[in-house]
């Protein structure tokens, strides 16, 4: 993909409502008793993702909030020391890091509960992964379809996983996972990590001193070349 501006990628990912192939990666969202049926393409437990990440909350050009993991640059990580100012605060502005595994899955099912494979990354705390994903894979195939259920709101939240014999119903269609990702141009480890599409993003201190003072990790940029992306021609506001 050629270069865009951090706010047009900010807008396109909030005119996205789902995966629909390309760069972005959405990660998987279900509300109180909401369930969802994938296929996780770890091939092993132990073969996991894992990053020690801040959440940081992000303001998109039409006013919405929303947070992104940006991995901890561990020793005098600006972000890190940022985190000590909002400590009190409910959802605050920059989280202490934290662990969290980052598990590469096919969702099976669209909204409509349609049949529609879509790649998502499941992100859940080291702990959950332990407890529930571990265990469950000491029992079950999970290779084959699951289901992960959400139950509760805030502390009180459980997302529990357990094999799926059928869906709405119905049985499940057979899906062979490397088709998908070949179909929707997935790379999974850049999915995961490495570029400012990535779940985890990776900043550098600059980027990150940039952020704690202007909310934006990108010094604004006004070179020739962007505004040729971000501006339809014969837009230009200074008329020339
Ligand atoms: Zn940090």
């Amino acid at each position: 993909m050629s270069r865009m501006s951090f706010e047009t990628a900010n807008e396109r990912i909030d005119q996205q409502s789902q995966y629909s192939g390309g760069n972005y990666t959405n990660t998987l969202m279900l509300k109180d008793k909401e369930n969802a049926f994938v296929l996780s393409l770890l091939k092993d437990v132990t073969d996991v993702d894992v990053y020690s990440v801040h959440k940081v909350k992000m303001t998109s050009k039409s006013g919405k909030e929303y947070t992104i993991d940006v991995d901890c640059l561990g020793k005098d990580c600006p972000l890190c020391k940022e985190a000590q100012n909002h400590l009190n605060e409910k959802f605050p502005q920059v989280s202490k890091p934290r662990d969290v595994v980052y598990v590469p899955i096919i969702r099976l099912y669209n909204k409509d509960k349609e049949f529609e494979p879509q790649y998502m990354v499941l992100t859940r705390s080291t702990k959950w992964y332990r407890n529930t994903y571990v265990e469950a894979a000491s029992r079950f195939d999970m290779s084959k379809p699951l289901e992960i259920m959400r139950s509760g709101n805030g502390v009180d939240t459980t997302w529990s996983i357990y094999p799926a014999i059928k869906a709405y119903g119905k049985d499940i269609p057979e899906v062979d996972p490397n088709k998908v990702l070949d179909d929707l141009e997935v790379d999974i480890d850049e999915s995961i990590y490495g570029t400012p599409f990535s779940v985890v993003k990776n900043w550098n201190a600059d980027q990150m001193n940039q952020y704690i003072e202007t909310g934006s990790p990108y010094v604004p940029n006004n070179d020739d070349t962007e505004e040729e992306e971000i501006k339809p021609r014969g837009n230009n506001k200074y008329g020339f």
